[in-house]
Formats: C-alpha cells, structure tokens, sequence
C-alpha cells in the first residue's frame, strides 16, 4: 500500500465561467517512507498540490489518500500529516520545551507523553541543552529546528515541507538541508519537499515529482528525471 495516492487530482480556483484549472489530473504513488519532491517553476501548481495533501486546499476532483484513507473530506488535524513552513513563527514568550510541547498539550496527550515525545526530538535535533530558552535566545538554524521538532513531536504518517529553505542564508539553507535529510534517515517518514530549486531538489529527493503549468511531467529518481534518452 502506498503512503500517499494521487488519484486524477484536479484544481481549480475560481466558480462558473472565472473558474481556472491549475492542476491537471496528476496520478502518482509515493511509498511509505519515500522523501520525495515537488519540483518546477513558479506558478506550476507545486504549492496547490501539498496544499490539497494538507487539507488547506479543497480538492475539486479526484481523490487523495493517506495511509489507505481517502482524506478529501478530512480536517488538517485528522489526516496524520505535520507541514514545515518556510515561515516558521515560534511563540516568542514561550520556552523551546513549550514551543514543542503546545500542540500536544492543545490534544490533551498526558504530560508524561509529551516529555518523552520532546525530549527524542530534541536528541535527534541536538536541542537538547536548549529546552529552557526562548526563542530570541537562539540563532537561525536552531530556530528552524525547533520549528521541525515541533512537527517530529506529532509523530505524523507524512511530513508536508513548502519551500522551508527559501528565506535562509546560503550557509543556513546548507545546514537545514542536512538537518532534514539527517532527520528522515533516523525517521524514515514519508515526506513531500517542494521547491522550485533544481539544485536543492536533485540533493534531496529519492524521487521527483516534475510539474510544469499544472501538469506532472515526470516521476523518478534523479538519474532518471536527468539522463532520460
Ligand atoms: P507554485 O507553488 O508552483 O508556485 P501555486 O500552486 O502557488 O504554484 O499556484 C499555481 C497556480 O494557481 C498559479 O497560477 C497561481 O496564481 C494560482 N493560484 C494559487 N492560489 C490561488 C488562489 N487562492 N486563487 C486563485 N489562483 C490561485
Ligand atoms: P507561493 O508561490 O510561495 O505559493 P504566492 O505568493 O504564489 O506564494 O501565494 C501566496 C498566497 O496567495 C497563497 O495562499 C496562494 O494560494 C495565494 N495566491 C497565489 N496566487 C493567487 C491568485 N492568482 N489569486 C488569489 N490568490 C493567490
């Protein structure tokens, strides 16, 4: 069984005679515990199609399943996924620890739980000596970390990243991409990266999932996407 069905996926913004279509029946399997990306240029639909995986997006035709589920009618909180945004705001008056914690917490998860939770990701992100400090009290990267810590906690079938390297420095966006990939070999969660970097894409991706003007191109592994006859 596949983590993640694409089935016919259609988009479209818009009602009546202003409706536009920004994706085109995309059709494809990711495997559990497959980190795949979703590359292009802009405008390609990349952002609309996790938008749809998350639940922030209505899917106008077709369907969309996770774990077996077809998700089309499911909130973002009943779909098992956790999304990495490129902005990552972090409460500022609470604690690393609380940061992590405050999604937990908001589900009821018992507090004993929720240490143990916070605390193997933060061993797996090294923040483990930075639990008690507020958010101005730390540098960039790890800023970025607690923000993936925040999403590891909730131990999600799927990680949704939407572009999380963009706004970083070039040594940042460096370090934050080992990060993740560090991150999914311990893990090995099933992850949808989009990004409209080549660069960054064929350095990340196990497969990519090529889209141009709402239509997806192609789906393989980097070699293949590159050295096609
Ligand atoms: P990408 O992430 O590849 O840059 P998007 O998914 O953001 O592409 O956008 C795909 C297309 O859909 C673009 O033409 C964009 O202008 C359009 N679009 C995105 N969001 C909306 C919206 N809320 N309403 C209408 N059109 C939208
Ligand atoms: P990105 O390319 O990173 O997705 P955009 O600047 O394209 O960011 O989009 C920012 C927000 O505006 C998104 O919520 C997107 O859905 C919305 N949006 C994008 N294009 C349009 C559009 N043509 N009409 C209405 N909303 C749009």
């Amino acid at each position: 069984m596949s983590a993640i069905s694409f089935r016919n996926v259609v988009k479209r913004y818009g009602a009546g005679k202003h409706a536009v279509q920004v994706i085109h029946g995309v059709n494809a399997e990711v495997e559990t515990g497959e980190f795949v990306v979703i590359v292009g240029p802009s405008g390609c639909g990349k952002s609309t199609l996790l938008r749809m995986v998350a639940g922030l997006e209505e899917i106008t035709e077709g369907e969309i399943h996770i774990g077996g589920r077809v998700v089309n009618r499911l909130e973002p909180a009943e779909r098992d996924i956790a999304m990495v945004f490129q902005n990552y705001a972090l409460y500022p008056h609470m604690s690393v620890f609380d940061n992590m914690a405050y999604g937990l917490k908001i589900k009821k998860v018992p507090a004993a739980e929720i240490k143990a939770r916070v605390d193997k990701a933060a061993g797996i992100l090294e923040l483990g000596q930075l639990l008690e400090r507020k958010p101005r009290q730390l540098s960039g990267g790890q800023r970025q970390r607690v923000a993936m810590g925040r999403a590891i906690v909730r131990q999600p079938k799927v990680f949704l990243f939407d572009e999380p390297l963009s706004n970083l420095d070039a040594k940042l966006r460096a370090q934050t991409r080992i990060e993740i990939q560090k991150l999914h070999r311990e893990l090995g969660i099933t992850s949808l990266f989009v990004t409209h970097d080549q660069v960054e894409a064929m350095t990340l991706a196990q497969r990519m999932l090529v889209m141009n003007a709402g239509v997806m191109e192609q789906f393989g592994t980097p070699e293949e996407v590159y050295h096609r006859p």
